[in-house]
């Protein structure tokens, strides 16, 4: 069996050499079993020299294969390069910053070899700070309700995929990416197994609450209409209200007469209902966002130097 290491990797200077040693090591292990390795990096326009540790890796290993985009297109946009590129009869996706534990791999493709076509590794919140946690199963538990797909909570990119999941992920075309949802949604047997995350090794993180809050709507929105269904329901049971108020004051007024009307009731009316008027437009707004990203149909990345000679991947 070939295996394709994916790896994505902005600004990774300073592990990379040390994450390249730490998956050569697996694959020397793996090796006798009849198991061959790729290395396929994808350099997500890094501002550091990330390619030229690129380049003299795959001066010393031939298995190394890297692409290196013009410009940084997202961590999404990187996965997509990598398993285009990526030849193994099955793919392992991880961070390059050493997060994954690289010796997962070899359980990994033992449990690829009982027929599981996607191993996913489940990272245990251990060590995270208890805000973090709260905040991600809150998220978990919210996302589940409004997407159709299951989306588990401490489940990211590291993961195992079998040829036939590389090839239906590659199948999906959409602009927006999120691949947790994407491979969520492809199915195919799957089986999870937990890990304890590591701290990273060096670099720094590139997330950052902002990004992390647009990454967790875009979760929400790229996967179903259903927060346009939820707009509408809002609005109906708002008419809803509406209609009772206005019923329970005129009876009032028939039994009582009229009194000085409530300034406050008016400005709160008004404000609530402009806001949530806002709300849905903003909701409608993204979708229409989505559509506009991919009526243009832009490729998802272009790439700046490759030692990989197919180049038919080139154009995305
Ligand atoms: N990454 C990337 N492009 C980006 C941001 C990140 O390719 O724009 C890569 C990064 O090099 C790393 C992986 O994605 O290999 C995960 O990034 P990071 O460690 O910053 O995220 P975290 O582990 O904090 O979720
Ligand atoms: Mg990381």
């Amino acid at each position: 069996m070939l295996i394709s290491i994916v790896t994505p990797c902005y600004d990774e200077e300073a592990v990379l050499e040390r994450f390249h040693e730490a998956v050569q090591k697996v694959s020397d292990e793996l090796l006798p079993l009849g198991h061959d390795m790729e290395f396929v990096y994808v350099d997500d326009g890094s501002r550091d020299r990330t390619l030229s540790v690129l380049e003299r890796l795959a001066a010393r290993d031939q298995r190394v294969r890297y692409v290196s985009f013009s410009r940084n297109f997202g961590k999404e946009a990187a996965l997509l390069a990598g398993l285009r590129h990526a030849g193994g009869d099955c793919v392992v996706v991880m961070d390059a910053d050493l997060q994954h534990p690289p010796e997962l791999i070899a359980r990994m493709v033992r449990l690829r070899e009982q027929g599981y076509d996607q191993v996913i590794a489940r990272r245990t919140r251990i060590g995270d700070r208890l805000t973090r946690t709260l905040a991600a199963r809150l998220y978990y538990r919210l996302v589940n309700r409004l997407v159709d797909v299951e989306l588990m909570d401490g489940v990211g990119d590291f993961r195992l995929l079998s040829r036939r999941v590389v090839d239906a992920v590659l199948g999906l075309t959409e602009y927006n990416r999120f691949s947790k949802g994407l491979f969520a949604w492809v199915g195919f047997p799957s089986t999870t197994f937990a890990y304890e995350n590591a701290v990273r090794e060096a670099g720094r993180s590139s997330w950052n609450l902002r990004g992390l809050l647009e990454y967790g709507l875009d979760g929400v929105l790229s996967f179903n209409n259903r927060p346009l269904r939820a707009a509408l329901w809002l609005g109906v049971s708002l008419l809803l209200c509406a209609g009772l108020y206005t019923a329970w004051i005129v009876i009032a007024a028939l039994l009582h007469g009229v009194r000085t009307p409530g300034y406050v009731t008016i400005i709160t009316a008004v404000t609530a209902l402009a806001g949530v008027q806002m709300v849905m437009l903003g909701v409608i707004g993204e979708y229409t966002g989505r559509i506009y990203y991919e009526v243009k149909g832009r490729p998802h990345f272009l790439v700046k130097a490759t030692n990989v000679e197919r180049t038919k991947d080139l154009i995305p």
